[in-house]
């Protein structure tokens, strides 16, 4: 068995990084190795090596029984499903922008859960839509481009190459259970369970579908409408459903859209308010002028009286942003700060020195 590496070196982080740091590390890894985007002939097993190494040194547990000893601590005390149990993964695949919920990579990675019974629905999906402030204040449609996948069009999820046939189980017999007896010293018990080899169907396939390779789907790229409501903050997420993957004989999961809202230049966002910042002259602060504010609805103006100081905040009352199920607008704050001239001309230092003489007396 080739020597494991060390689970800090594999994520580039130090041995006394933050679980913070561990997440960050691990996410950007993540990023870059996941088997769906990535070209790296060797992406699962890197994906794969930065998942075990994130599920131990995110576990408070975990990490101080490496810390201790080593991957001889872990390998001994774990298997590889309870090592990634209890990791925080799902948190981070919500926010990837690809398809592939974490069940549905990490079952076909690790092939976990082998014998769970096959749940008739398709696996849920989740993507990240980045919009602007400004389109979350409107509400705005976005179509998107989802990878998802789609009934395989060549078998009609029947899994077979059509014309092929399908042949009756010869396991089973077309009852899709096998018997087994147990010999005990209390008698022979019969258990009856789903035949492993047509997983219960009965039949078996002849030869497999070309198009999907006998699993009755394929990916295909779909695009979707997707209608934000207005006034959605960062974080918020829309159920679409039916969107989601699908599988044959059974509904289909939901997308999942997790909205981003992007820093605006011009706007800061708490709640439903808004904050902007405003620089004046000590001139216009101290005799009062009127100044041309943004706003969501264009330019305003607003009046500031003389001898405001340096960072008043003024509130322009509903120039916020109607919340997602809220009744009123939120308002807008304007922060002005007094800038002090760093040049003056000789003319300008004649006035203020002038000025300054007669503040004094
Ligand atoms: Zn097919
Ligand atoms: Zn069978």
């Amino acid at each position: 068995m080739a020597s494991k590496r060390d689970y800090y070196e594999i994520l580039g982080v130090s041995k006394d990084a933050s679980r913070g740091e561990i997440k960050k590390a691990y996410r950007k890894l993540a990023m870059k190795y996941h088997p769906d985007v990535s070209k790296d002939p060797d992406a699962e097993e890197k994906f794969k090596e930065i998942s075990e190494a994130y599920a131990i040194l995110s576990d408070e547990k975990k990490r101080a029984q490496y810390d201790k000893f080593g991957h001889a601590g872990i390998d001994g005390q774990y298997t590889e499903e309870d090592i990634f149990r209890g990791a925080d993964f799902d948190d981070i695949f919500r926010s990837f922008g690809f398809g592939g919920g974490f069940e549905d990579i990490f079952s076909s990675i690790f092939r976990f859960g082998g014998g769970r019974p096959q749940r008739p629905r398709g696996e849920d999906l989740e993507y990240v839509m980045r919009i602007t402030l400004r389109e979350a204040a409107s509400g705005t449609e976005k179509e998107i481009e989802a990878q998802v996948f789609d009934i395989c069009p060549r078998c009609g999820g029947s899994r077979a190459e059509p014309g092929s046939g399908t042949e009756t189980c010869p396991m089973c017999h077309g009852s899709g259970q096998v018997r087994n007896a147990q010999r005990t010293p209390f008698g022979t018990f019969t258990t009856v369970s789903t035949c492993p080899k047509c997983r219960g169907e009965g039949v078996m396939i002849k030869k497999p579908c070309k198009e999907c390779r006998g699993r009755g789907r394929t990916r295909v790229k779909k695009t979707i409408k997707v209608s934000i409501p207005q006034g959605v903050d960062d974080g918020f997420t829309l159920r679409l459903k039916g969107e989601g993957n699908r599988i044959p004989n059974g509904e289909a999961g939901d997308l999942f859209v997790r909205i981003y809202v992007e820093e605006d230049p011009v706007f800061k966002r708490g709640g439903n308010d808004l904050y902007v910042e405003r620089e004046i002259s000590f001139t216009q602060a101290a005799l009062g002028t009127k100044i041309t504010v943004p706003t969501l609805d264009g330019e305003a103006t607003l009046k500031i009286p003389a001898g405001t100081q340096s960072h008043t905040v003024f509130r322009l009352k509903g120039k916020g942003i109607k919340g997602f199920n809220s009744w009123r607008r939120g308002d807008e704050f304007i922060r002005v700060i007094v800038k002090v001239p760093e040049k003056l001309s000789k003319k300008q230092k004649e006035l203020l020195e002038e000025f300054e003489n007669e503040s004094s007396h």
